[in-house]
């Protein structure tokens, strides 16, 4: 048995708020619970979505809130390297092209699928050669994806018809989301990956590339997203407010409650550190209530 490693891997868009501490207490119990390590790592690979400052305060909550995570905090922006070498070992597996389709020509011949348009295959025996303007797509045909997840149960989509081949190198030339984190992931020794449900769609792409790169398969749990009444997941840019970070306790028995790990009134009492303890000890992914999405009409 591999030792576990969990991490928390937010994107410095903005402050912490309670989605994402959510998310960043849910991997940290999963897998400190089990004696394991917990990594974190910021997503900041997209420049014009970075707002500055964010990672430094992300990091300061999460202090503040009492979590520790282990060794240094790794970078995406830092990793181009690793995703070239990545991209480079897909391409001479054949399994990647570019691709020279707007997304409005996307639009016109594609259908709806789990997250976007399903990419119908238009560049895919094209033969284009890669560069400037190009993204760069992973095929998918012969994709049999199936998954135990720890909180939301069995899938086994059909990446080919829901997603279609997808893009692992953006036009722009950034390196997609999809082949980062799996490339990260891999290369920490990630052995659990607890996140927001609202990635659940993304979980299918990150399996079938770690079987072209011959890379480990993490386990996998996602969590609900805690949405607004309106069904919106909080988030910045529906105007989620930030974690306060001089009410610790107060933040962190709220993503407990949240969590299904109501904390009682004497670990409650007892601060931050009592509150970790109590969590540590009585931490059970099956305490998980098994939903997609929790309305939270008054995150803390
Ligand atoms: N950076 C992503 C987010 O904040 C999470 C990525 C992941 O956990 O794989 O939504």
């Amino acid at each position: 048995m591999r030792p576990c490693r969990g991490r928390f891997a937010p994107s410095p868009t903005g402050a912490l708020h309670f989605g994402s501490l959510v998310a960043a207490l849910g991997s940290c119990l999963d897998a400190r619970s089990r004696g394991g390590e917990w990594l974190v790592r910021m997503d900041d690979l997209d420049p014009p979505r970075v707002a500055p400052g964010a990672a430094d305060d992300i990091l300061r909550t999460l202090e503040a809130l009492g979590f520790a995570w282990d060794g240094a905090v790794l970078r995406q922006s830092e990793r181009g390297d690793a995703y070239r070498a990545a991209l480079a070992r897909l391409r001479a597996a054949a399994r990647v092209y570019a691709c020279s389709c707007s997304r409005r020509e996307i639009a016109d011949s594609a259908l709806p699928g789990a997250e976007g348009y399903v990419y119908p295959g238009t560049c895919r025996s094209r033969g284009l050669a890669e560069g400037a303007g190009r993204a760069v797509r992973v095929d998918t045909r012969g994709a049999a994806i199936a998954f135990d997840d720890a909180v939301q149960g069995r899938f086994a989509p059909d990446l080919e018809r829901d997603h279609g081949d997808f893009v692992v190198l953006r036009a722009d030339g950034i390196f997609a989301y999809q082949l980062a984190a799996t490339v990260d992931d891999a290369d920490q020794g990630i052995t659990d990956v607890v996140r927001g449900a609202d990635l659940l769609a993304s979980t299918p792409r990150q399996l079938w590339l770690q079987r072209l790169l011959g890379l480990p398969a993490p386990r996998y749990a996602h969590l609900p997203v805690a949405v607004n009444p309106r069904g919106e997941k909080l988030s910045k840019q529906t105007g989620a407010a930030p974690v306060d970070r001089s009410r610790p306790a107060e933040a962190l028995s709220g993503a407990l409650a949240f969590l299904g790990h109501e904390p009682p009134g004497d670990a409650l009492a007892a601060g931050t550190d009592g509150l970790w303890s109590w969590a540590i000890d009585t931490w059970r992914i099956e305490r998980v209530p098994r939903r997609a999405a929790i309305v939270t009409i008054a995150p803390p």
